[in-house]
């Protein structure tokens, strides 16, 4: 097992003291710098940096950081929330890990869908249905995964075949 465990930090964003979510900084007891490409590669990161090696991810809404020596979440609830996210990367990166002589390591971010692709495969009424302002609205929401071909009940059937087929190509966690 490379990562064995942490200790966590929360901290409320000092310019917002009325937030209710909180921050959390997990210093990591081993170094898992070595593991990040392998991991990018597994779970496909938003952004990577080479050096010194981060990637970081989208996931339920929250933006996760995965550096060598810590992990930054934010958007959180509460420390329980951290610590079962934390639990499952430590998941993600031991198994990465132990998998790494099957896994090619990447070394950049995962592509990403892109906005006016996606308003072109939306009906461009700007009805509205969906509960957002517009379709560009709408597609930009898409892009980060935050929106998929479901949540527009505009669309006709083989549109929505063909929308969720391009954003099928993409990896969103
Ligand atoms: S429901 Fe579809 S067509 Fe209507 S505004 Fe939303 S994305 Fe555009």
């Amino acid at each position: 097992m490379l990562l064995k465990g942490w200790t966590k930090e929360i901290t409320r964003a000092a310019c917002r003291p009325e937030a209710q979510t909180v921050h959390c900084i997990a210093h990591l007891d081993q170094h898992i710098g070595e593991a990040i490409p392998y991991l990018n590669a597994v779970l496909g990161g938003y952004t990577y940096v080479k050096e010194p090696p981060s990637v970081t991810f989208r996931n339920q809404g929250k933006l996760i950081s995965v550096h060598e020596d810590h992990i930054a979440i934010n958007a959180l609830q509460d420390a329980d929330e951290a610590e079962k996210i934390l639990l499952w990367l430590q998941g993600e990166i031991n198994a990465a890990w132990e998998k790494r002589a099957e896994i090619t390591p990447s070394f950049q971010a995962a592509p990403r869908p892109q906005l006016m692709a996606i308003v072109k495969l939306l009906p461009k009424t700007n009805c509205k249905q969906c509960g957002q302002p517009s379709c560009l609205v709408f597609a930009s929401l898409a892009v980060e995964g935050g929106k998929g071909a479901d949540d527009c009940p505009a669309l006709e059937q083989d549109q929505r075949k063909k929308l969720e087929e391009y954003l099928g190509q993409f990896h969103f966690d």
